[in-house]
Parts: C-alpha cells; structure tokens; sequence
C-alpha cells in the first residue's frame, strides 16, 4: 500500500467528485426540464438557452488526451502532477471546441 499516497487518494477523489457532478447535472436537469419548460411554454430542449452541452465534452469544449486515454484517467494523473509528464487537452471534434451546440428545436422555431 506504500504506492498511495494521502495526496493521491484526495486527486482521486476531487476528480472522482468533479466527474460525477459534471456529468449528473445536465442529465439531472435534462430529466427535470421536459415537462416543466414545455409546461412553461419554453423550448424543452435547452429551456430557451438556445443551447445545449455538448455530452463528449461535457460542455468544456476540451477533452483530454493522455497516456491513459480516457477522462478519469486523465484528471486523476494531472492532480497528481507529480512532475514531468503534462496531460494534454485536446479541442473536442464534437462540437468544435465549443463546449455546445445551438438547439435544433430553436433554430427550428425560430418564431416561438
Ligand atoms: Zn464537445
Ligand atoms: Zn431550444
């Protein structure tokens, strides 16, 4: 157990906690939202945001590359930081870094 260390577990954790945050609140919000915003006469959709997270990204516009190749593994090696290697990010190909794409029902009905 001498490989893991008090700093290591609390990276773990924060990165732990940063990813199920990041991840449960849109989808908590996009569970909610349906019926509230279409009861509200908003777009049910983004709720008149005009936008919606892009879900690779997580709404960063940023995914991160590195040697373990995917996120948890990225965040959990970056917070550790224990010199040398930088974990890279890398823009996101879904929607073009920009961390969102404008609603397809409001640009649809543009008039509402
Ligand atoms: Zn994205
Ligand atoms: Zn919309």
């Amino acid at each position: 157990m001498d490989n893991i260390t008090a700093s290591e577990l609390a990276g773990f954790g924060v990165g732990t906690l940063l990813l199920c945050a990041t991840i449960a609140a849109p989808r908590v919000d996009a569970f909610i939202s349906a019926s509230q915003r279409s009861s509200l006469g908003m777009c049910k959709r983004c709720g008149n945001l005009r936008m919606i997270a892009c879900s690779k990204c997580k709404g960063v516009g940023l995914v991160k590359g590195g040697p373990f190749g995917f996120i948890l593994g990225s965040d959990l090696y970056q917070s550790l930081g224990d010199g040398g290697s930088k974990v890279q990010s890398i823009a996101c190909d879904k929607c073009q870094a920009k961390g969102h794409f404008s609603c397809p029902d409001c640009s649809k009905m543009a008039s509402v």
